[in-house]
C-alpha cells in the first residue's frame, strides 16, 4: 500500500534499467517510487537463462535476476507500486505521473518502461493467442511436448527461444523472411547443429488456422510467390520489439519508431525527465546496458534535484 503521493524521483518501469535506477536513487537517499505495470524484471523475467550478465559465471534465470535486483533496491528504500501509467503532466516545476492507482508527483522522472513484443498482424494471430500462438517460449514451451511448432523470426530472441523449444517439441521450424539469420554467430552455430530444428528461408506466414487450437499456418515464399501450408500445433512469434511509449505522445519528442531520444546523460528534452534502457533511441537492448543506463539516469537525476533544491 502506497500512502505517500510525493517523491523526489519516480521511475516508470521495473526492468533492469528501472531497477538499477531505483537502486542508485535510493542509495542516494532520494525518496523513490518505482511504478510497474505487471511484475518486476521486465522482459528479462521471461528468459529461461541469462548467460551474459556479468557476475553469474554459471548463468542465472531471468526471473531470479529481476527478483534479486528488486530485493537489492528495496533494501535501500525503493518503494514499488503496481499500476499502469496513463501520462505525465508538468505542473509548477513538479512532474505529475498519472496512474491507474492515482496521481503521484516527483521532482525528477526516469522513464524505463521498455518495449513489448511486436505482432505480425495477420489473420488468426489474435484469435489463437493463448490457443497455440505464443510470444514467450519460456512461458509456453512445456505445452508443446513432442508436438511440431514453428518459430517466426530470425533475431537473437527468436533463435534463443527456438533452441529452448527444441527441448520440448518434436520439431521446430524456424520461418524467416530472408535467407540469413539476424541472430549472433554463436546462436546460429547452436541452431544449425540442433537436429530438431529446420529452416524455411525467404518465407512469411500469411495466416494462422485451426478450430479451437492452432492446427496449421499458411506460408508464402517471398522470392517465388509459391504458397504452402504447414501443419503445426504451436506458432511462436518473435519479430522484434515495440517501445512502450504510447502514454508519452505529446509529452516528449519520440523518434519515427516511437523511441525516446536522450543525450549521454540520459536526459530528454524536458529538464528533470530522463529515459533509460530499451526505450531509448539506438539502445543496444541488453540487460547489462539497460542497467548501465538506469544508473547513469539516476546519477544525473540526483544532480538535477540538487540544483533545483539550491
Ligand atoms: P530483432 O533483433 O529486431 O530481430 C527481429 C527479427 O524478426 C528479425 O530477424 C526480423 O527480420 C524479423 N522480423 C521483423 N518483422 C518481421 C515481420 N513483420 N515478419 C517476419 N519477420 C519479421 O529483435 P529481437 O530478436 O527481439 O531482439 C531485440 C534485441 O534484443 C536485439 O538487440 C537483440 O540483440 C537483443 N537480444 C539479445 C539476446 C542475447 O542473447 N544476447 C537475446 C534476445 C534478444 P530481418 O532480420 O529480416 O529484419
Amino acid at each position: 500500500m502506497i500512502s505517500n503521493l510525493n517523491y523526489e524521483v519516480i521511475i516508470i518501469g521495473g526492468g533492469p534499467a528501472g531497477l538499477s535506477a531505483g537502486l542508485y536513487t535510493s542509495r542516494a537517499r532520494l525518496s523513490s517510487l518505482l511504478i510497474e505495470k505487471m511484475g518486476v524484471g521486465g522482459q528479462i523475467a521471461d528468459a529461461e537463462r541469462v548467460d551474459n550478465y556479468p557476475g553469474f559465471p554459471e548463468g542465472i534465470s531471468g526471473f531470479e535476476l529481476g527478483q534479486l535486483m528488486h530485493q537489492q533496491a528495496t533494501k535501500y528504500g525503493l518503494k514499488t507500486l503496481i499500476a499502469e501509467v496513463a501520462g505525465i503532466e508538468l505542473q509548477e516545476g513538479q512532474k505529475v505521473v498519472k496512474t491507474t492507482e492515482g496521481n503521484f508527483t516527483a521532482k525528477a522522472v526516469i522513464i524505463a518502461s521498455g518495449s513489448e513484443r511486436r505482432k505480425l498482424g495477420i489473420p488468426g494471430e489474435e484469435k489463437f493467442t493463448g490457443k497455440g500462438v505464443s510470444y514467450c517460449a519460456t512461458c509456453d514451451a512445456a505445452f508443446f511436448k513432442e508436438k511440431p511448432v514453428a518459430m517466426v523470426g530470425g533475431g537473437d530472441a527468436a533463435i534463443t527461444e527456438a533452441l529452448y523449444l527444441a527441448k520440448f517439441a518434436s520439431k521446430v521450424t524456424v520461418i524467416h523472411r530472408r535467407d540469413q539469420l539476424r541472430a549472433s554467430c554463436i546462436l546460429q552455430e547452436k541452431a544449425f547443429s540442433e537436429p530438431k530444428m529446420e529452416f524455411l528461408w525467404n518465407t512469411v506466414v500469411e495466416e494462422i488456422e485451426g478450430r479451437d487450437l492452432v492446427q496449421r499456418i499458411k506460408l508464402r515464399q517471398v522470392k517465388t510467390g509459391k504458397k504452402s501450408t504447414l501443419d503445426i500445433s504451436g506458432t511462436f512469434i518473435s519479430v522484434g520489439l515495440k517501445p512502450n511509449t504510447d502514454y508519452l505522445k505529446g509529452v516528449l519528442p519520440l523518434d519515427a519508431a516511437g523511441y525516446i531520444i536522450t543525450n549521454d546523460k540520459m536526459e530528454t528534452e524536458i529538464p528533470g525527465i530522463f529515459a533509460a534502457g530499451d526505450i531509448r533511441h539506438n539502445s543496444t537492448r541488453q540487460a547489462i546496458t539497460a542497467a548501465g543506463d538506469g544508473a547513469t539516469a539516476a546519477i544525473y537525476a540526483e544532480k538535477f534535484i540538487t540544483e533545483i533544491d539550491k
